[in-house]
């Protein structure tokens, strides 16, 4: 895998005339909003995002992660190391009304001159990281601190689309109403 760090700022219709290619890494520091969830000095995602037209004509940018990222274990609080590999694809629209008429499987961004990697780099990052994250065998008793060990667990289903992200914040919400 590429080391070199991923550019942030392109121009949105030079890199889809050309179908452009870029990857590279992006580190902890260049996600500070997903700083709550995710330790920025163990966090590196490699990101590789193609620009390019749909049959139908339509900006798009195909955007593909894999990463491996430290969240925390709800239920023992100790740290759950979690593989992300997602891949989705983005509809790159001037406005609200032109995301509105994308095909559903779009994920609608918003650029009209430029288009920030990083940014578009962290949303994806966002989606594919699950709300809700327990190791597979943890029988901790809610005290906190016990797991100084890095286990490998199962998070609420690795997200690809939207909608199971959705899935995962309802179900977080009933839990929520139970107490
Ligand atoms: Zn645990």
């Amino acid at each position: 895998m590429s080391a070199s760090p991923l550019p942030q700022c392109v121009n949105l219709r030079k890199a889809v005339t050309h179908g452009a290619h870029y990857s590279g890494v992006l580190s902890g520091e260049q996600i500070p909003r997903l700083a709550s969830l995710l330790d920025p000095d163990k966090t590196r995602v490699n990101v590789a995002i193609r620009f390019g037209r749909d049959d139908e004509d339509r900006s798009v940018a195909e955007v593909s992660l894999d990463a491996s990222v430290v969240l925390v274990c709800q239920r023992c609080l100790g740290p759950l190391k979690h593989a992300i590999n997602s891949r989705s694809v983005l509809g790159l629209v001037p406005g609200d009304e032109q995301a509105r008429a994308l095909p559903a499987d779009y994920e609608p961004w918003i650029a009209i001159e430029e288009v920030d990697l990083w940014e578009m780099a962290a949303e994806e990052l966002a989606l594919a990281i699950p709300v809700v994250a327990y190791h597979d065998n943890c029988e901790a008793p809610l005290s906190p601190g016990t797991g100084s060990e890095i286990e490998t667990g199962t998070a609420a289903e690795s997200a690809d689309s939207p909608f199971s992200v959705l899935a995962t914040l309802l179900e977080r919400s009933d839990d929520n109403k139970e107490k």
